[in-house]
């Protein structure tokens, strides 16, 4: 007999967390309920002051199905526990700002996705929180910015849109000899790739809309971390604030994880197909996938994630113009901003997502007129590789 904790990652995504009602349904069910009924006037003042795992006041504070998702992916990760919030964001919002007050020194990774640098860089300042910035790939720049009084580092393992890595172990090693806490956005990585928690990260978030939903429909985020971060920091917090995740979300999300190790290893398997193909193509001049070997950093990627994840990036010769006549040949490949879905899709970071940067701050993180990211879908790989060469072809 194995025990749920020994159950594979497979196993654990297609059982953990599942409560079943009286009715004994296959499928979990959507309690699309806002409150919860009392049987009686003691059993609500008794709930109200501590309420067990499968008792529930008021969906902004949780929901049966909220609550099967979030144990679902607590499980997979080995965490203690998980709160699901309304999209990546308020995951974001919510473990800094839970944890952080006015004087709080913390240090950060520059390269991060746009609106987890608008918290960091612009928001928390206005509360007094004192931020130091740092190159994520150079570990004597965390070195000399971690201090005895830091009290957390915050990163995303692999960087958006240049899927720079970021040596988890190594950060967390000196974050933890100076007392500070580990913050990771793992969205890049994916829950299936690294296992962030393993490798010395204290609190762990996703966007779910990317990987976990993988079909383009919710939005939805999620922190997990240790039973008292978690209950005693986060959940006060976010459940005062309003950042819960929908109950029909986290069905979608729920029913997303029995898939999502399937579908990132076959986007992955894609991807680094994809990615040799682009190497090879003459009207590209660069390619950065973390599980090719020409990536500037494969071995510390081959150390810390099983494969190289479901995005590319690679920078077409001759600049913006022909990255644009790249992206308007594409006919299987849509142009949009979301990644991690089943649909390929492919971005012009310098034009859309990092748009607000100045020409400087996109020059710094290697964000060049010519680049394209490339979410890689579920598709034929053979048609993708006729899709994207074929529009190099022409550009
Ligand atoms: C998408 C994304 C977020 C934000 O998630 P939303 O669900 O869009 O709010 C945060 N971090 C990273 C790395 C992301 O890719």
């Amino acid at each position: 007999m194995t025990t749920k904790e020994d159950w594979k990652p497979r196993t654990k995504l297609v059982h953990g967390g599942t409560r079943r009602s009286q009715y004994g349904e296959l499928s979990e069910a959507i309690y699309l309920t806002q409150g919860f009924v009392y049987p009686d006037a003691e059993t609500a003042e008794s709930r109200f002051l501590e309420s067990g795992p499968d008792e529930f006041i008021y969906a902004r504070y949780g929901n049966p199905t909220v609550a099967m998702f979030e144990d679902r992916i607590a499980g997979l990760e080995g965490a203690e526990a998980a709160f699901a919030t309304a999209s990546g964001m308020a995951a974001v919002n919510g473990a800094l700002f839970s944890q952080l007050k006015a004087g709080d020194h913390i240090v950060s990774a520059k390269a991060l996705f746009g609106s987890c640098l608008y918290i960091v860089e612009t928001l928390l300042p206005r509360f007094g929180v004192e931020v130091s910035f740092v190159d994520g790939a150079d570990l004597a720049q965390w070195e000399a910015a971690i201090r005895d009084d830091t009290k957390l580092v915050f990163l995303e393992t692999l960087s958006n849109p240049t899927l720079e890595l970021v040596d988890l172990a190594a950060v967390a090693q000196l974050a933890h000899a100076k007392g500070a806490q580990v913050c990771v956005d793992n969205v890049f990585a994916t829950p299936v790739f690294q296992r962030s928690f393993e490798l010395g990260a204290d609190q762990v978030i996703y966007s779910a809309t990317k990987h976990i939903d993988g079909q383009g429909r919710c939005l939805g985020g999620v922190v997990l971390g240790t039973e008292a971060f978690i209950r005693g920091t986060l959940e006060p917090y976010l459940k005062h604030t309003g950042g819960a995740m929908s109950p029909f979300n986290a069905w979608v999300m729920l029913k997303g994880l029995e898939t999502m190790d399937l579908r990132c290893r076959a986007q992955a398997e894609s991807a680094l197909r994809i990615a040799a193909a682009l190497e090879g193509h003459g009207n590209v001049s660069r390619v950065l996938y973390p599980g090719l070997p020409s990536h500037p950093q494969f071995q510390l990627a081959s150390r810390q994630m099983e494969k190289g994840g479901t995005v590319i990036a690679f920078e077409v010769a001759d600049g913006q113009a022909a990255a644009f006549r790249v992206l308007n040949a594409l006919q299987v490949v849509l142009i949009s901003n979301n990644l991690g879905d089943a649909k390929s899709i492919a971005t012009h970071p310098t034009t859309t997502t990092h748009q607000r940067l100045s020409d400087d701050a996109r020059a710094h993180l290697g964000i060049t007129p010519g680049m394209i990211r490339l979410s890689v879908g579920l598709e034929d790989v053979d048609d993708l590789v006729v899709d994207l060469l074929g529009a190099l072809d022409r550009a």
